[in-house]
C-alpha cells in the first residue's frame, strides 16, 4: 500500500507489482497496476505488452456485518459491563476489567470494536497501510476497527515495533481500534512502560539503527486482570489458594501512572447459570453503536472534530461540564467524604461528561456525576492497588 501511494504521489502512471499484492494495492486510487508473476511478465509490461489490472479501485464499501461477526447481543447479563463498553466507546475512555476466569472479560472486550464508529476511508487506508506492512490485511474488513490482543509474553519490541526494515508492532496494528491486554499484571514491566506514550500521544516513536521512525498508535485500551494470581480472591469462599502477600505483589505490578490512563474500571462477577438464563438476549451492537455515534457527534460539535472527552484537559473539562451550584457542591462533598484524589476526580468528571453526552444533556448534572461515581465505587480494590503502585514508584 505504501509503495503504491508513493508512486501515486510521485505522479507515476503505472506500477508493476507482484500479482499477490494486487488486492491491497487496489485500495489506492491513481496509477495503473500491473500484477506480474515472473520477471518475464514484468519485462513484457516494460515493453508495453502488459495487461493492466481491472479490479475495483479505492477503499471497499463500508462494512456489512455478517452473522458470523461477534455482537453484543450474545452477551447475557453483565449490564454494568455492557454499559461500561458503551461509555468507553462514546468518550474514548480506556477500560479496565477485574474479574475471575470465565467472567466474560475477553468476550466483552472483543465486542468493543462492534460498537465503535466504522473507519472512514482515510482512516481505513491509514490502518491498511500499517497492516499491510506486516501482512495482516483482510481486504474485506477494512472499515471495521481492528482488535488486537497480544499475549502477556509479548516483548516491548513486539508491542512498539522493530526489525529491519522497521515494522509496526501490536500497538500500531490496533490503531483506530481496540488493544486488549488480558492478564495485565503478567506483562513485563518494560512492555507496560512502552504503553504510556501511545496512550498519551497516539504515536510510538522508535530509534533503530540511528534512524527515528514513528508509527500511529491511537487505540482504545482494554486491560483485564484477575483479582489475584489464581483468580479467586474475594470470590467463591475459600477457593483462592494464593499465599499471603502474593495478592498485593500481583496488584502492585500495575503502576499508578499506567492505571491513571484508565478512566473506567469494572469489577465482574461470575454469573450463575440462572442469571445467564434470566437475562435473555441483550441489545444488538448496532443499537448501541447508534447511541455512541450520537454522543460522539455532540463531542465533535462542542470540542472539535476527533476530540473526545477522554482527552480533555482539566480546564476544558470544567468549561464543557457547565456545572451548576448543586453539581459543584456535590463535587466538593466527594472530594471531602470519598477522599477522591485530584486524578480520581478528573477521571470521574471525564466519565460524567460522556454519560451526559449519551443522555443528550448539554450540562453535566448530578445524576451523571452519580453514575460516574458508581463506576468508581465498584472499583475500590483497583484504587487501593493503584495507591500501592503509586507509592512504590514514588
Ligand atoms: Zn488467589
Amino acid at each position: 500500500v505504501g509503495a503504491v501511494e508513493a508512486a501515486a504521489r510521485g505522479g507515476r502512471d503505472g506500477v508493476v507489482l507482484p500479482a499477490d499484492a494486487l488486492g491491497e494495492a487496489r485500495l489506492v486510487r491513481g496509477p495503473v497496476l500491473y500484477g506480474v508473476r515472473t520477471v518475464f511478465e514484468a519485462l513484457d509490461v516494460l515493453a508495453g505488452k502488459g495487461r493492466p489490472d481491472e479490479g475495483r479501485r479505492g477503499p471497499p464499501p463500508p462494512r456489512a456485518r455478517g452473522p458470523e461477526d461477534a455482537d453484543l447481543r450474545e452477551v447475557r447479563g453483565q449490564r454494568q459491563a455492557r454499559r461500561a463498553l458503551e461509555v468507553a466507546a462514546a468518550g474514548g475512555h480506556n477500560l479496565l476489567f477485574e474479574g475471575p476466569p470465565g467472567s466474560g472479560k475477553t468476550m466483552l472486550a472483543r465486542r468493543l470494536p462492534t460498537i465503535l464508529p466504522s473507519l472512514e476511508d482515510a482512516a481505513a487506508l491509514e490502518s491498511a497501510r500499517i497492516r499491510s506492512a506486516v501482512r495482516h490485511l483482510d481486504v474485506h474488513d477494512l472499515h471495521t476497527p481492528p482488535f488486537r490482543a497480544p499475549h502477556h509474553s509479548a516483548t516491548a519490541a513486539g508491542l512498539v515495533g522493530g526489525g529491519s526494515p522497521v515494522r509496526p508492532g501490536e500497538l500500531s496494528l490496533a490503531h483506530r481500534g481496540v488493544l486488549f491486554l488480558d492478564e495485565l499484571p503478567e506483562f513485563d514491566r518494560r512492555a507496560l512502560e512502552v504503553l504510556r506514550e501511545p496512550l498519551e500521544e497516539g504515536w510510538v516513536h522508535l530509534v533503530r539503527a540511528g534512524q527515528a521512525v514513528r508509527f500511529p498508535a491511537s487505540f482504545l485500551c482494554v486491560g483485564a486482570y484477575n483479582p489475584c494470581p489464581c483468580g479467586w480472591a474475594g470470590l467463591a469462599e475459600g477457593r483462592c489458594r494464593c499465599p499471603p502477600g502474593s495478592v498485593q505483589r500481583y496488584r502492585a505490578r500495575l503502576s499508578g501512572p499506567l492505571l491513571d490512563r484508565f478512566d473506567l474500571r469494572v469489577v465482574l462477577r461470575p454469573l450463575t447459570p440462572e442469571q445467564l438464563f434470566d437475562e435473555g438476549e441483550g441489545e444488538t451492537s448496532e443499537a448501541v453503536r447508534e447511541r455512541v455515534l450520537a454522543a460522539r457527534a455532540r463531542q465533535a460539535e462542542r470540542q472539535g472534530r476527533g476530540r473526545l472527552n477522554a482527552g480533555l484537559r482539566e480546564e476544558e473539562l470544567r468549561a464543557h461540564a457547565a456545572y451548576g451550584a448543586p453539581e459543584r457542591a456535590l463535587l466538593r462533598r466527594l472530594v471531602g467524604q470519598a477522599a477522591l484524589s485530584a486524578r480520581g476526580l478528573r477521571r470521574l468528571e471525564r466519565v460524567a461528561r460522556t454519560v451526559a453526552d449519551l443522555a443528550g444533556a448539554p450540562k453535566v448534572g448530578a445524576l451523571h456525576l452519580q453514575e460516574a461515581l458508581g463506576w468508581r465505587l465498584l472499583t475500590d480494590a483497583a484504587e487501593t492497588a493503584e495507591r500501592g503502585g503509586g507509592a512504590a514508584s514514588g
